[in-house]
Protein backbone atom coordinates (compact mmCIF):
# COMPACT_ATOMS: atom_id res chain seq x y z
CA UNK A 1 0.00 0.00 0.00
CA UNK A 2 1.02 3.53 -0.19
CA UNK A 3 1.95 4.99 3.02
CA UNK A 4 3.92 7.37 4.04
CA UNK A 5 7.64 6.51 3.16
CA UNK A 6 6.24 5.77 -0.48
CA UNK A 7 4.91 9.58 -0.32
CA UNK A 8 8.46 10.54 0.70
CA UNK A 9 10.01 8.23 -1.80
CA UNK A 10 7.82 9.99 -4.38
CA UNK A 11 8.19 13.69 -3.67
CA UNK A 12 12.24 13.07 -3.51
CA UNK A 13 12.22 11.35 -6.48
CA UNK A 14 10.43 13.84 -8.04
CA UNK A 15 12.24 16.75 -6.85
CA UNK A 16 15.40 14.96 -8.18
CA UNK A 17 13.53 14.21 -11.51
CA UNK A 18 12.70 18.02 -11.94
CA UNK A 19 15.99 19.22 -11.48
CA UNK A 20 17.63 16.83 -13.60
CA UNK A 21 14.97 17.75 -16.54
CA UNK A 22 14.37 21.52 -15.39
CA UNK A 23 16.40 22.48 -18.82
CA UNK A 24 13.99 20.94 -20.57
CA UNK A 25 10.65 21.92 -19.10
CA UNK A 26 12.42 25.25 -19.92
CA UNK A 27 13.05 25.11 -23.12
CA UNK A 28 9.38 23.70 -23.69
CA UNK A 29 7.94 27.28 -21.99
CA UNK A 30 10.10 29.01 -24.40
CA UNK A 31 8.97 27.91 -26.89
CA UNK A 32 5.11 29.03 -25.83
CA UNK A 33 5.56 31.12 -23.10
CA UNK A 34 8.42 33.16 -20.89
CA UNK A 35 10.73 29.85 -20.57
CA UNK A 36 10.64 29.68 -16.53
CA UNK A 37 8.79 26.08 -15.85
CA UNK A 38 12.04 24.07 -15.14
CA UNK A 39 12.70 26.72 -12.51
CA UNK A 40 10.42 27.16 -11.02
CA UNK A 41 9.75 23.93 -10.43
CA UNK A 42 12.80 23.23 -9.61
CA UNK A 43 13.11 26.00 -7.23
CA UNK A 44 9.62 24.72 -5.70
CA UNK A 45 11.05 21.54 -5.40
CA UNK A 46 14.41 22.18 -3.75
CA UNK A 47 12.51 24.36 -1.03
CA UNK A 48 10.07 21.38 -0.52
CA UNK A 49 13.56 18.74 0.14
CA UNK A 50 14.76 21.19 2.49
CA UNK A 51 11.94 22.07 3.93
CA UNK A 52 10.60 17.88 4.34
CA UNK A 53 14.36 17.14 5.46
CA UNK A 54 14.08 19.82 8.28
CA UNK A 55 10.71 18.73 9.33
CA UNK A 56 9.85 15.41 9.41
CA UNK A 57 6.32 15.11 8.73
CA UNK A 58 4.16 12.26 10.63
CA UNK A 59 1.84 11.29 8.37
CA UNK A 60 0.92 11.34 4.52
CA UNK A 61 -1.39 14.56 5.74
CA UNK A 62 1.23 16.56 7.10
CA UNK A 63 3.69 15.42 4.45
CA UNK A 64 1.48 16.63 1.56
CA UNK A 65 0.56 20.22 3.25
CA UNK A 66 3.93 20.79 3.49
CA UNK A 67 5.04 20.31 -0.24
CA UNK A 68 1.50 21.95 -0.91
CA UNK A 69 2.93 25.07 0.92
CA UNK A 70 6.21 25.27 -0.17
CA UNK A 71 5.38 25.20 -3.51
CA UNK A 72 2.74 28.14 -3.21
CA UNK A 73 5.23 30.16 -1.61
CA UNK A 74 7.92 28.95 -3.45
CA UNK A 75 7.04 28.44 -7.26
CA UNK A 76 5.23 31.37 -8.38
CA UNK A 77 3.72 31.68 -11.84
CA UNK A 78 0.47 29.72 -13.20
CA UNK A 79 2.08 27.05 -12.27
CA UNK A 80 2.58 27.58 -8.27
CA UNK A 81 -0.81 28.21 -7.14
CA UNK A 82 -2.14 25.11 -9.24
CA UNK A 83 0.51 22.52 -7.93
CA UNK A 84 0.30 24.39 -4.51
CA UNK A 85 -3.50 23.57 -4.04
CA UNK A 86 -2.89 20.46 -5.96
CA UNK A 87 -0.81 19.13 -2.67
CA UNK A 88 -2.63 21.00 -0.09
CA UNK A 89 -6.00 18.91 -1.41
CA UNK A 90 -4.21 15.40 -0.88
CA UNK A 91 -3.09 16.94 2.37
CA UNK A 92 -6.60 17.21 3.19
CA UNK A 93 -7.69 14.23 1.60
CA UNK A 94 -5.44 11.85 3.47
CA UNK A 95 -5.99 13.46 6.77
CA UNK A 96 -6.51 10.95 8.60
CA UNK A 97 -5.16 7.94 6.37
CA UNK A 98 -2.09 6.07 7.24
CA UNK A 99 -2.18 3.49 3.75
CA UNK A 100 -4.15 3.92 0.43
CA UNK A 101 -4.67 1.34 -2.11
CA UNK A 102 -4.38 2.23 -6.06
CA UNK A 103 -8.27 3.12 -5.78
CA UNK A 104 -7.57 5.36 -2.48
CA UNK A 105 -4.22 6.93 -4.27
CA UNK A 106 -6.36 7.34 -7.26
CA UNK A 107 -9.48 9.14 -5.45
CA UNK A 108 -6.94 10.92 -3.48
CA UNK A 109 -5.05 12.42 -6.13
CA UNK A 110 -8.81 12.79 -8.05
CA UNK A 111 -9.13 16.09 -5.66
CA UNK A 112 -6.19 17.31 -6.38
CA UNK A 113 -6.91 17.51 -10.07
CA UNK A 114 -10.33 19.05 -9.17
CA UNK A 115 -8.78 21.69 -7.41
CA UNK A 116 -6.46 22.38 -10.33
CA UNK A 117 -9.82 22.70 -12.52
CA UNK A 118 -11.83 24.61 -9.78
CA UNK A 119 -8.85 27.25 -9.54
CA UNK A 120 -7.33 27.59 -13.40
CA UNK A 121 -10.76 26.48 -15.03
CA UNK A 122 -9.42 24.80 -18.17
CA UNK A 123 -10.91 22.16 -19.91
CA UNK A 124 -9.64 18.90 -21.64
CA UNK A 125 -7.61 19.58 -24.77
CA UNK A 126 -7.21 23.33 -23.54
CA UNK A 127 -3.03 22.16 -23.64
CA UNK A 128 -2.21 22.46 -20.27
CA UNK A 129 -1.15 19.99 -16.84
CA UNK A 130 -5.21 19.12 -17.26
CA UNK A 131 -4.24 16.95 -20.34
CA UNK A 132 -1.71 14.48 -18.31
CA UNK A 133 -3.59 14.28 -15.22
CA UNK A 134 -6.91 13.10 -16.15
CA UNK A 135 -5.67 10.21 -18.30
CA UNK A 136 -2.86 9.18 -15.85
CA UNK A 137 -5.53 9.57 -12.60
CA UNK A 138 -8.06 7.81 -14.87
CA UNK A 139 -5.47 4.58 -15.45
CA UNK A 140 -4.42 4.64 -11.95
CA UNK A 141 -8.24 4.71 -10.78
CA UNK A 142 -8.58 1.60 -12.84
CA UNK A 143 -5.53 -0.45 -11.38
CA UNK A 144 -6.37 -2.76 -8.80
CA UNK A 145 -2.27 -2.95 -7.78
CA UNK A 146 -0.24 -0.13 -6.91
CA UNK A 147 2.58 -1.11 -8.64
CA UNK A 148 1.37 -1.98 -11.84
CA UNK A 149 -1.46 0.87 -11.49
CA UNK A 150 0.92 3.60 -10.86
CA UNK A 151 3.52 1.86 -13.74
CA UNK A 152 0.78 2.73 -16.18
CA UNK A 153 -0.41 5.92 -15.17
CA UNK A 154 3.05 6.98 -15.61
CA UNK A 155 3.31 5.43 -18.72
CA UNK A 156 -0.18 7.11 -19.65
CA UNK A 157 1.40 10.76 -18.47
CA UNK A 158 4.27 10.80 -20.83
CA UNK A 159 1.99 9.89 -23.84
CA UNK A 160 -0.40 12.44 -22.93
CA UNK A 161 1.94 14.84 -22.61
CA UNK A 162 3.36 14.09 -26.09
CA UNK A 163 -0.25 14.41 -27.07
CA UNK A 164 -0.39 17.76 -26.16
CA UNK A 165 1.39 18.85 -28.99
CA UNK A 166 -1.09 19.42 -31.61
CA UNK A 167 -3.61 21.20 -29.29
CA UNK A 168 -4.12 24.96 -29.36
CA UNK A 169 -3.48 26.30 -26.30
CA UNK A 170 -6.65 28.56 -24.47
CA UNK A 171 -5.15 28.99 -20.91
CA UNK A 172 -2.27 30.22 -19.72
CA UNK A 173 0.78 32.26 -21.42
CA UNK A 174 0.85 30.01 -24.32
CA UNK A 175 -2.99 30.83 -25.05
CA UNK A 176 -1.92 34.41 -26.08
CA UNK A 177 0.40 32.67 -28.96
CA UNK A 178 -3.12 31.18 -31.00
CA UNK A 179 -2.57 28.99 -33.44
CA UNK A 180 1.67 30.14 -32.68
CA UNK A 181 1.16 27.34 -30.03
CA UNK A 182 0.38 24.16 -32.34
CA UNK A 183 3.13 21.67 -32.73
CA UNK A 184 4.82 22.11 -29.58
CA UNK A 185 4.56 20.23 -25.86
CA UNK A 186 3.04 21.78 -22.91
CA UNK A 187 5.49 22.50 -20.60
CA UNK A 188 3.50 21.62 -16.88
CA UNK A 189 1.83 18.20 -19.20
CA UNK A 190 5.95 17.43 -19.14
CA UNK A 191 6.43 18.22 -15.32
CA UNK A 192 3.42 16.25 -14.37
CA UNK A 193 4.83 13.11 -16.84
CA UNK A 194 7.87 13.39 -14.36
CA UNK A 195 5.61 13.69 -10.98
CA UNK A 196 3.92 10.22 -12.38
CA UNK A 197 7.16 8.92 -13.27
CA UNK A 198 8.31 10.09 -9.82
CA UNK A 199 5.41 8.21 -8.31
CA UNK A 200 5.77 4.84 -10.18
CA UNK A 201 9.56 5.02 -8.98
CA UNK A 202 8.32 4.74 -5.50
CA UNK A 203 5.66 2.60 -5.65
CA UNK A 204 7.64 -0.32 -7.51
P1 LIG B 1 3.89 30.93 -16.06
O1 LIG B 1 3.09 30.59 -17.30
O2 LIG B 1 3.17 31.88 -15.17
O3 LIG B 1 5.28 31.34 -16.39
P2 LIG B 1 4.81 28.24 -15.53
O4 LIG B 1 5.66 28.43 -16.73
O5 LIG B 1 5.51 27.77 -14.30
O6 LIG B 1 3.98 29.56 -15.21
O7 LIG B 1 3.68 27.15 -15.83
C1 LIG B 1 3.08 27.07 -17.09
C2 LIG B 1 2.16 25.85 -17.10
O8 LIG B 1 1.06 26.07 -16.23
C3 LIG B 1 1.55 25.56 -18.45
O9 LIG B 1 2.39 24.76 -19.26
C4 LIG B 1 0.25 24.83 -18.11
O10 LIG B 1 0.42 23.43 -18.04
C5 LIG B 1 -0.05 25.35 -16.71
N1 LIG B 1 -1.20 26.24 -16.71
C6 LIG B 1 -1.23 27.57 -17.01
N2 LIG B 1 -2.48 28.06 -16.86
C7 LIG B 1 -3.26 27.01 -16.47
C8 LIG B 1 -4.65 26.86 -16.14
N3 LIG B 1 -5.49 27.90 -16.16
N4 LIG B 1 -5.08 25.63 -15.77
C9 LIG B 1 -4.24 24.58 -15.72
N5 LIG B 1 -2.93 24.66 -16.01
C10 LIG B 1 -2.45 25.85 -16.38
MG1 LIG C 1 6.42 30.07 -17.68
MG1 LIG D 1 6.52 32.88 -15.60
Amino acid sequence: AFSLSQALAWIKAAAQSIDANAAHLSELDAAIGDGDHGANMARGMAAVTKKIDSAPPADLAALFKSVGMTLLSSVGGASGPLYGGFFLELGKQSAGKTELDAAGLAAVLGAGLGDIRRRGKAEPGDKTMVDALIPAIDALAAASDLAQGTAKAAETARAAATATAPMLARKGRASYLGERSIGHQDPGANSVALLFAALAQACA
